[in-house]
């Protein structure tokens, strides 16, 4: 089997986002995705990914994962690392399909059937205007369904309520961000304090213990500010902290890790085995919280997870970067011994993930399953390639 051509999608409605086809002589195609500077992917696909991929003899995921390791560009989530991630998910898919299995049997076959999820309180125009992690990118909107994001700012407890009923047992929450934005992340006031508590609070009155709350802080803050949040929100009992300095700020983390009683996820903006090592040896890290796309695919991810584990540390993937990183990271956590639970998005689930795709992991109780269909389980909605509003490009053998 041989790749003979490379089509990238970037769909008008999500600038953010590029869709990867990789079409074979056997007429099987191949679905990967990347997000954050599409752009900088698809020119990276085409010109540098493409010459090297097309008419590869047995493109096997492990075998094009060496052969596009790049001089320059590994080493944090660049355009190359993103592209390359985008590749392997697709080849991953290829095999999956050519071997008539869904990708959880091809990674060595599922230690449960579902696994957990929470929410993560976005809204649909979350992140979709720019690549920026700010406030001005948050994408409120008054009437829109699923706003969980505006939902989480003025009426906390009831959407706990409606996330429980949903039966739905996490919530991630990121109370404290526009307090970053006054100070630059250099110190967080007495007010800004109380206001972010304030959210946590409402959400204990309603629903109690109940409901694991995830407090995302992006790694928008100094140590010293980190630690007065860390402090503030422990008795609230947080099922995790995520990000509360920058990933590559190992040494502080490790610091702040030693203070708190409050697990430390991170990892999301982490890249392969190497980024992750630092963590797991300083004992930085409490959760993995790896993107199957941004660190460069399964088959690193799959590694990580594994010198996750040899650390004793639980796999929680990162959802957020799109429909078909979401179906590839079900597929990783439902098999891995130490997976912990899958971050899923309601409102972009309900919206542009099923606006795009067909095949999506089905949630059910508040636990989401890996497809058993061949591969990821995830194909584009017919006619999504003939779609205007759809930029395309396509390099041919
Ligand atoms: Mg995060």
């Amino acid at each position: 089997m041989k790749i003979v051509a490379l089509e990238t999608l970037r769909p008008r409605v999500h600038p953010n986002l590029l869709l990867l086809l990789l079409h074979t002589d056997a007429g099987v195609t191949g679905l990967g995705e990347a997000f954050y500077g599409a752009g900088a992917v698809e020119s990276y696909l085409h010109d540098t990914v493409a010459p090297v991929l097309l008419g590869l003899p047995d493109p096997t995921p492990e075998r094009c994962a060496r052969m596009l390791t790049s001089y320059v560009g590994y080493q944090g989530a660049g355009a190359e690392t993103r592209g390359n991630g985008a590749v392997d998910i697709a080849l991953w898919d290829l095999l999956g399909k050519t071997a008539g299995l869904p990708l959880v049997d091809l990674l060595g076959g599922a230690v449960r059937d579902a696994v957990p999820i929470y929410n993560t309180c976005a809204g649909p125009g979350y992140v979709r205007t720019s690549t920026r992690q700010e406030s001005a990118n948050w994408g409120l909107h008054d009437t829109e369904r699923y706003d969980d994001l505006r939902a989480f700012l003025t009426d906390p407890g009831r959407l706990a309520r409606e996330l429980a009923d949903e039966g739905i047992g996490g919530m991630k929450i990121w109370p404290f961000d526009r307090a970053a934005e006054r100070t630059g992340g250099t110190e967080i006031t007495t007010p800004d304090l109380d206001e972010g508590l304030a959210v946590l609070e409402a959400i204990r009155a309603e629903v109690g213990s109940r409901m694991n709350l995830m407090v995302e802080l992006h790694g928008l803050w100094n140590r010293p500010a980190a630690a007065r949040i860390l402090a503030a929100i422990a008795p609230y009992q947080p099922y995790w902290v995520e990000d509360p300095l920058r990933p590559d700020a190992v040494d502080a983390l490790a610091h702040l890790a030693a203070e708190t009683d409050v697990p430390i996820a991170t990892g999301e903006t982490c890249v392969g085995r190497r980024g992750f090592l630092p963590l797991l040896t300083q004992g930085a890290v409490d959760v993995v919280t790896v993107d199957v796309q941004w660190t460069g695919g399964i088959t690193e991810a799959r590694k990580i997870a594994v010198l996750a584990d040899a650390y004793g540390v639980p796999l929680a993937p990162h959802d957020c970067t799109g429909p078909v990183t979401l179906a590839a990271c079900v597929h990783l956590v439902a098999g891995q011994p130490n997976g912990l639970v899958q971050e899923t998005v309601r409102a972009f689930l309900r919206t542009w993930y099923a606006d795009l795709v067909t095949g999506l992991p089905q949630i059910d109780d508040g636990s989401i399953r890996p497809s058993r269909a061949p591969g990821h389980g995830v194909t584009l909605r017919p006619g999504l390639s003939d779609d205007p509003e759809v930029q395309h490009r396509l390099t041919r053998l």
